[in-house]
């Protein structure tokens, strides 16, 4: 079968990818991809990957994520995501972010942000070229998405009233994150501000494991200054992996997609699970879960908090208003899907889903084919 019926018969469905675009600029040796999934609501927001073993398809479903993410918070945005096929900490990261901004000039309805591998300065270089970007820092107008931590704001939010339908008290509470990045870092941070206790943290270097608790100013510090959570002293140092096996009662992925599948769901124990990461849990895994009666409250209404801020910024609002729209929308948002998965017998993420849908099928309506 011709590639490109493989892609329209097995990849697109009733809200789209939109346009799959593939980037190759020869001098530079850029390669990368774009998808814009569905732009009925407005222009695609969706943040810029740069990592080494980037796909179409994992662009494709994060691109996927972010339509229900800005549909489900009500934002006049589809969604849209983009990949560039580099390892951030080896490539000339400014002459390739400035390439492909130029090459995504004419792309008007896909507006980029961060994500993981690029900040605020990538996209300063991007607003430099095109005029087109969020996540700007501070100097240029922007709202710096990460600096603030407004995901992991936003998920601190979204516990505050997912603990309501478990009963769990956050005072106390043991906090095991996987991905001690940005999400992961100020997930750590709002939640210790509540009370909860880190007791695990991951990255891609091992795990830090202290039952007592860690101190999480300590832990930023260690990343920071030394380049991995391993360097935090005052904790047992295990394998990546291991950290999955660590007991908690709140847990949360903020590193890659798939992460938690069908094998190993089994090992985690714990009572509430907030998706930092997007996509990185499978349905099957997620699923499981909820059998088990763990709470899992999906990615694209827990960790909505970074593009709630970045469209504050696109329409030039304040820091101060992105925080009181990223409380008032990641709380509504999740006591909506909560009370529909419980009173109706859903699954979150199903509970989740048809909220989102119903608000992107609503704005294709309006263009006048369906
Ligand atoms: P980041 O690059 O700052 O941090 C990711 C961290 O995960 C790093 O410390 C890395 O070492 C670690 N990591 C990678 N693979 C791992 C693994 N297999 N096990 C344990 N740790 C691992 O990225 P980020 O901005 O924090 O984003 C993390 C995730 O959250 C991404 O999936 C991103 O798309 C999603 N997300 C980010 C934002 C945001 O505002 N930054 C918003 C929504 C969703």
């Amino acid at each position: 079968m011709d590639v490109s019926q493989t892609i329209f018969e097995e990849y697109t469905d009733d809200l789209g990818p939109e346009k799959i675009i593939h980037i190759y600029e020869p001098v530079a040796r850029l390669r990368a991809i774009v998808v814009i999934d569905n732009a009925a609501a407005g222009p695609a927001i969706g943040g810029v990957r740069m990592a080494p073993d980037i796909t179409t398809t994992e662009i494709r479903r994060l691109a996927r994520a972010m339509t229900l993410k800005n549909a489900a918070a009500g934002l006049p945005h589809g969604g849209g995501k983009a990949g560039i096929i580099a390892d951030p900490k080896t490539v000339d990261k400014e002459c390739f972010i400035r390439t492909f901004a130029r090459a995504i000039e004419s792309l008007h309805d896909y507006t980029p942000g961060p994500d993981m591998g690029t900040d605020e300065s990538c996209m300063a270089y991007i607003f430099d070229e095109i005029k087109r970007a969020v996540g700007l820092p501070r100097v240029l107008g922007g709202i710096p998405l990460d600096e603030i931590g407004a995901t992991g704001f936003g998920i601190a939010e979204c516990a505050e009233v997912a603990k309501e339908y478990i009963d769990m008290d956050l005072n106390g509470a043991r906090l095991v994150i996987e991905g001690f990045g940005n999400v992961g870092k100020n997930v750590a941070r709002f939640l210790e501000e509540k009370g909860v206790i880190l007791v695990a943290a991951s990255d891609t270097s091992g795990t830090v494991h202290n039952k007592n608790g860690i101190d999480v100013s300590g832990l930023i510090r260690a990343k920071k200054e030394k380049g991995s959570v391993v360097y935090y002293e005052d904790a047992e140092k295990l394998k990546t992996e291991d950290l999955l096996t660590i007991p908690g009662d709140i847990f949360v992925p903020a590193a890659r997609p798939d992460v938690i599948d069908e094998r190993n769901v089994g090992t985690l124990d714990t009572k509430l699970v907030l998706q930092g990461a997007n996509i990185a849990i499978t349905t099957g895994a997620e699923k499981a879960l909820h059998e088990r009666g763990v709470l899992s409250v999906p990615d694209f209404i827990a960790n909505a908090g970074g593009v709630i801020a970045a469209a504050v910024e696109h329409r030039h609002g304040s820091e101060k208003e992105a925080f009181s729209e990223i409380k008032s929308k990641i709380r509504a948002n999740t006591k909506k899907i909560l009370d529909r998965t419980y009173s109706e017998g859903l699954y979150p993420r199903d509970a989740a889903e048809i909220i989102a849908k119903e608000r992107v099928l609503s704005a294709m309506s309006y263009r006048g084919c369906i």
